[in-house]
């Protein structure tokens, strides 16, 4: 499909939303720590020397068979179920909506019911399949704080941070809705192969800022790659961040998964007018994180993402500055086109000139895919049923930008 190339949503195919199977102001054991889950249990009457156990086997029920209701844990004593039930959930969001691209990327609209205090949140989750690998793309806070001015989530305040929870169960419920768990009759210690399964990659490439939520951000991403449940390498997981320093640093050491900035200029004048943060955090500290980011080489690459904007940063100038500064960086580079949204001053760069910025990156050494727009007919819908559900509904909807298609990771 070329980059212009929009698919009219009469195409879609709308597939069956699932009912919600409880919604319920319990506390949820999904993202939760082993240690904290231990404690949750405890604190209900479980016995001290039973707690490993009972982890580990909650554990295996909720991450390697993906159930999402304790009666389906047949090896936990009935009295024990029952107490889970009463006292916790491990119910999915809401899937507000499904949708199926013809191209086979797929968007769910999921509610999260509010736990304590505050309103449901609504946030969206993109599945994009490619030759060899499928990637989901999720959020981290419902909004942004942070005022890029090319970015339609930046236009919107920050609602609220997403709990662990509500980060693992966007792969949760990607992965039952694309039958990534096995079936609930195979045996036990079934464990679907990694090279099997639909989503293969993950990146936290949504909305909001997931350094600004560092501490549920890293919860959720331990739990994806832990090797007793979920086990996605954390080489298939990438975080993309608009450049919060300290955190980088923090999480090349806490998280160790690949790392994207989202660069999208050379020179701190222009930056600090794209991406603000650029002002507290300009580009030689941000390069100075970039390379002392642990376990760089030629096969494990920082991403650079650099949103292609007609006539402000796209010049063969700015092409020689992006080689310049990344020097010395095991850098990769993904151009994506501009997403244009309704009231922006921007416009996506002219397709030539795109290819030409990089030409002039490819001739210096460097890969720079420009990413293909996948899925445009439900970015289109995605758009639309923003506008229509706050007409409707008036509860916090929110619509994931075009970023989420156009700018995926990559191996
Ligand atoms: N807040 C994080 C992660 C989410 S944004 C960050 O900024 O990195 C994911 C990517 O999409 C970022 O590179 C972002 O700059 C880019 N993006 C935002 N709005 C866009 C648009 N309208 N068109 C194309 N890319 C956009
Ligand atoms: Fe927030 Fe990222 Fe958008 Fe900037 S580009 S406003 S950091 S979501």
């Amino acid at each position: 499909m070329s980059a212009t190339d929009v698919m009219t949503p009469s195409k879609l195919k709308p597939m069956p939303v699932s009912q919600p199977v409880e919604l319920s102001p319990k506390p949820s054991l999904i993202g939760l720590t082993r240690e904290e889950m231990g404690a949750a249990l405890k604190e209900k009457g479980v016995a001290d020397k039973q707690i490993k156990m009972r982890v580990s086997q909650l554990w295996n029920w909720i991450y390697v068979r993906g159930v999402s209701d304790f009666d389906a844990m047949v090896n936990v004593s009935k009295d024990m179920r029952e107490m889970l039930k009463t006292h916790f959930t491990i119910a999915r969001p809401e899937i507000v909506e499904e949708q199926v691209s013809n191209d086979g990327t797929r968007k769910w609209l999921l509610r999260f019911p509010p736990r304590g205090a505050g309103r449901p949140v609504e946030i969206e989750a993109v599945y994009i399949p490619e030759e060899g690998r499928g990637t989901l793309c999720i959020s981290s806070q419902v909004g942004c704080s942070l005022t890029c001015s090319f970015c339609h989530t930046g236009t919107q305040r920050l609602v609220r941070n997403l709990t662990a929870e509500e980060i693992l169960s966007q792969l949760l419920l990607a992965r039952d809705r694309l039958g990534d768990f096995p079936d609930r009759e195979a045996p036990q210690g079934t464990i679907m192969p990694a090279e099997g399964r639909k989503v293969s990659n993950i990146v936290m490439m949504g909305m909001g800022e997931p350094l600004y939520n560092f501490d549920s951000v890293k919860t959720a991403l331990l739990i994806a790659s832990d090797g007793d449940g979920l086990s996605l390498s954390k080489r298939r997981i990438t975080l993309s961040t608009s450049g919060v320093v300290p955190e980088i640093y923090r999480t090349g050491d806490e998280i160790g998964v690949m790392l994207a900035i989202s660069l999208h200029a050379v020179r701190d004048d222009l930056r600090d007018m794209l991406v603000p943060i650029n002002k507290k955090y300009p580009l030689k500290e941000l390069m100075d994180a970039c390379r002392a980011y642990p376990g760089l080489s030629n096969a494990r690459r920082i991403t650079f993402e650099y949103v292609m904007l007609k006539g402000v940063n796209d010049s063969l100038e700015d092409a020689k500055g992006l080689i310049q500064l990344l020097k010395g960086v095991p850098a990769k580079i993904n151009l994506i086109p501009f997403n244009p949204w309704p009231g922006t001053n921007y416009q996506c760069s002219d397709w030539e000139q795109i290819e030409k910025f990089a030409d002039f990156i490819n001739s210096a050494g460097y890969a720079s895919p420009i990413r293909t727009p996948r899925g445009r007919d439900i970015l289109a819908a995605c758009g639309q049923l923003k506008s229509e559900s706050e007409r409707m509904r008036k509860t916090e909807r929110l619509a994931f930008e075009a970023m989420m298609i156009a700018n995926h990771g990559e191996d």
